[in-house]
């Protein structure tokens, strides 16, 4: 027999065997899966069972990547998803052949104006600069991978005049002065792992002018890489400034605002998408987040869903002035609104008493970056467009509300979403989720998991090497400018030099019959004076700038 002949008696020996196993697997599969207890399918039908569990695990991404059409998916559909990529990736906000929004149904507008402003006369600070880099897109074949070309770019930074700069606390030893209106929601680091963390503030230092939420897992030294401001953010479980007993250690709060990157506290309530308490397992509780933390390693973690510190109104404003005094720093809240109640009896208190937060970061129930419980993230805390005329009339109605400044969150991250939140009377905007996926976030919704397949919400070393921080940090900043970029050419549209000036007049709502209603009508009934307190705003002033006008066009 020559070397062929043997080669193929082999190769069909092989083919044999391989045939066997098969068999032997299949028939012990069918046996175990009619005997086994669990599942009823399988003692049945045990291999279109097994056929039914593998559909239904790779539904998700045949649903993202193959049946969704653009605008569908949630939370973020396709084109969400591709808005903040190209964003990110190309420093690119521009798409062709009109708007994919089905005009039939009700939604917001951006109210144009006949003359609206020209790029020369919009307010901005012409100065500040930002050296990034950003992909070019070279060919896009059907079979192989993109060719992009990686290349410097010295871009404007859309940052506000000095005139509109938002000062929070200007009354505080240490007022925090903010030239952008985007910043990045609470977002601790164990939670997301040290790659993104570094990723996210070298990227916001690049594109300057904004801040980072240290989430209520501390502030870590990846927070701190990248030189951007930073909130610090302290949950009722007190991480990074607790003593052994579980109380507040002052000499640790003192410490923590002496860093002079930490420009601000926030005591968190609620979020979106946990107004409850938090849990850490002990396997991720390494020495290091134990350090940060200031708890024992390897020992699970709960966090309370409420302060032992406080329990109403009275004694949580006074634990603020308390903090406020030790750290000659702002503090403020990071509330759910679910109803008018609780921010009436805190703005009622914040008169009677005259203290109170400097600012109030409230978060629409259809925020997410938290995992938690499916009954929570669908019922508890209203969404954004109904939480925030709670809030302003709330405090407008009790005279309080120049005394706050007011940060929305949820979904925001669009330049459109963001015009409207800012005419509903927020005065800055958080995002957490746009964030992350400029870090790489693909939406496959196991953040609890630890096992994200890209880096991001991981601490395992291996996974994340997939996140590499020296490119992504550059498609944080690319995203944030395009943002500011589009707020100011919405602002030019509707006849602002600046993004500060949206009111709610600005704002038109179509329902579905084509009836369209301002927003300031809307709001009429509850008496806003949103404009009376915009001028009582502190300001400083700088030089003007340039951007480019364009379309009005916003998704409800
Ligand atoms: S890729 Fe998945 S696991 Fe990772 S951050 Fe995004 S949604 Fe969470």
């Amino acid at each position: 027999m020559n070397i062929a002949d043997s080669l193929i008696v082999m190769g069909f020996i092989l083919i044999v065997i391989v045939l066997i196993a098969l068999i032997i697997l299949v028939v012990y599969m069918l046996l175990f899966d009619r005997n086994q207890k669990h599942h009823a399918i399988l003692r049945n039908y045990p291999l279109l069972g097994r056929v039914r569990y593998f559909l239904e695990k790779i539904g998700p991404e045949m649903r993202q990547y193959w049946f969704n059409s653009d605008t569908e998916g949630r939370p973020f559909s396709r084109d969400d998803y591709e808005h903040i990529v190209k964003g990110a990736k190309y420093n690119r906000d521009v798409v062709g052949f009109g708007s994919k929004r089905d005009f039939e149904e009700e939604g917001f507008y951006v109210r144009n104006d006949m003359f609206p402003k020209l790029t020369e006369e919009l307010k901005m600070d012409k100065e500040a600069r930002v050296s990034t880099k950003r992909y070019i897109l070279l060919k896009d074949p059907l079979f192989s991978q993109r060719e992009e070309k990686w290349e410097n770019e010295d871009s404007l930074a859309y940052l506000l005049h000095d005139d509109d700069a938002v000062v929070i606390g200007p009354n505080t030893k240490h007022p925090f002065v903010l030239k952008g209106l985007i910043g990045m929601s609470a977002m601790s680091y164990g939670s997301l792992g040290k790659n993104a963390i570094t990723a996210l503030s070298k990227g916001l230092g690049i594109a300057q002018g904004t801040w980072m939420n240290t989430g209520e897992g501390g502030i870590s030294p990846y927070h701190l890489e990248g030189g951007t401001d930073i909130i610090m953010q302290i949950g009722p479980g007190l991480f990074g400034i607790r003593d052994k007993d579980g109380g507040v250690d002052w000499d640790e709060l003192k410490r923590k605002s002496e860093i002079p990157q930490i420009k601000a506290f926030e005591l968190k309530l609620a979020q979106g998408a946990k107004t409850r308490g938090g849990h850490i397992d002990a396997e991720k509780v390494t020495p290091e987040i134990a350090e940060i933390r200031k708890v024992e390693p390897y020992k699970s973690i709960d966090s309370p869903n409420r302060f032992h510190q406080f329990s109403d109104v009275p004694s949580m404003c006074e634990f603020i002035d308390k903090i406020r005094i030790h750290t000659g720093k702002p503090v403020g809240l990071k509330i759910v609104v679910g109803g008018n109640d609780s921010v009436e009896e805190l703005a009622k208190y914040m008169k009677e008493t005259g203290i109170g937060p400097d600012f109030i970061t409230v978060d629409g129930g259809e925020g997410g970056t938290g995992a938690s419980y499916q009954e929570l993230i669908d019922s508890v805390g209203l969404p954004i467009k109904s939480a925030l005329p709670i809030l302003v009339s709330t405090l407008q109605k009790y005279g309080v509300r120049d005394r706050v400044k007011i940060i929305a969150s949820g979904k925001l991250f669009t330049p459109d979403r963001i015009a409207i939140a800012l005419a509903m009377g927020a005065d800055l905007v958080n995002i957490a989720r746009g964030f992350m996926i400029t870090v790489g976030c693909i939406q496959t919704l196991k953040c609890q998991s630890n096992a994200c397949p890209v880096g991001v919400a991981t601490t395992d070393p291996g996974l994340q090497k997939a996140l590499v921080i020296d490119e992504k940090k550059y498609r944080t900043a690319n995203y944030l400018i395009t943002l500011r970029k589009g707020l100011f050419r919405l602002a030019a549209a509707a006849g602002l030099d600046s993004p500060v000036h949206f009111k709610p007049k600005h704002i038109m709502y179509k329902d579905d019959k084509g009836i369209v209603t301002s927003l300031e009508d809307i709001y009429h009934d509850i008496k806003w004076q949103i404009e009376a307190d915009r001028e009582k705003v502190n300001h400083q002033r700088w030089i003007t700038g340039q951007v480019n006008t364009a379309d009005t066009i916003i998704k409800p």
